[in-house]
């Protein structure tokens, strides 16, 4: 049976860019008849909003969107830390800044996309009168990542190209990739859809399902919405809120249909009718997802 989830951080309110990947991931789940998951990943407590929690099943609600099962991330801090305490792991004492100017006194510079930890604790220097990060020992392998939706591979060599990934904080919060990983397992997970944002992590985050011996969900990222400068919505950035919108009396039906066109009639398999019922783009999901497998 397909396994889908919603994995919001309830760090403010949902905006429309968030509504639509929610919509997205609920679409997928029930098209297939399968269970639907809202999971909070509210472990980073300094950013979490109490109010955020509500808001969100609120405005899901509102949306028309349900699901048969919650968790939290806080509650479960257990299980990262036993998935930590399988792994090689290190402690780091570095700052960032001392991360940088290591990377930049290397021969190397930066050349890939990201920072690289240049990997200065692995040979155990760390300074014991600051508080440690824990850092994975990342295998020295190449892992492919393959998207169900876009079509796209994504191959990263580990070493060089991620570095030794941070599993818990120097202030105990465990990190999102290794979470997400014991999360998605624990959960049953088999479908991961997501914003695109997250397509560059999905390497990182199979390689440490290999090292724990989880298996391999499917993945299915999607676009995320943009403004009209084409750049990303954020909380902070003034996006329309879901929950200003259910207050002014907004009809849920015709911003689902919103959310459903903005993603581009090249989307779906079928031109949409202005106004889509969710019935109707069960319908359309489930036929993508049919010459998807082709
Ligand atoms: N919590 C993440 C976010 O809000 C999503 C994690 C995931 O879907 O893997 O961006
Ligand atoms: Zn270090």
């Amino acid at each position: 049976m397909t396994v889908g989830r919603y994995a919001p951080s309830p760090t403010g309110g949902m905006h429309l860019g968030n509504a639509r990947t929610a919509l997205l991931a609920w679409l997928h789940s029930r098209a297939l008849g399968g269970r639907h998951i809202l999971r909070f990943e509210d472990l980073d407590v300094g950013r979490v909003r109490g109010w955020a929690y509500d808001a969100t099943r609120r405005d899901l609600e509102w949306l028309g969107l349900d699901w048969d099962e919650e968790y939290l991330q806080s509650e479960r801090l257990e299980l990262y830390a036993d998935a930590v305490a399988r792994l090689k792991t290190y402690p780091c004492t570095c700052t960032r800044r001392e991360i940088e100017a290591a990377i930049q006194d290397s021969a190397g510079a930066p050349h890939g996309p990201e920072a690289v930890y240049p990997g200065t604790c692995r040979a155990g220097q760390p300074d014991p009168s600051r508080p440690a990060a824990l850092r994975w020992k990342v295998p020295d392998q190449t892992v492919c990542a393959a998207d169900f939706l876009t079509r796209q591979t994504l191959c990263q060599q580990l070493s060089t190209e991620v570095g030794d990934i941070v599993l818990r904080r120097n202030d105990g919060v465990f990190a999102y990739h290794l979470a997400v990983v014991v999360d998605d397992a624990a959960m049953g997970v088999t479908d991961v859809l997501r914003g695109v944002d997250l397509w560059t992590a999905t390497p990182r985050q199979i390689a440490l399902q290999q090292a724990l011996g989880y298996p391999q969900p499917r993945y299915l990222h999607v676009p995320l919405m943009t403004d009209y400068a084409g750049e990303r919505l954020a909380k902070r950035g003034g996006a329309p809120s879901v929950m200003a919108l259910r207050e002014r009396g907004e009809d849920a039906a015709q911003v689902r249909s919103v959310l459903a066109q903005s993603l581009g009639n090249g989307f779906w398999p079928v031109p949409l009718p202005p106004e889509v019922a969710l019935d109707d783009l069960l319908l359309l999901w489930r036929h993508k997802l049919d010459r998807l497998l082709l």
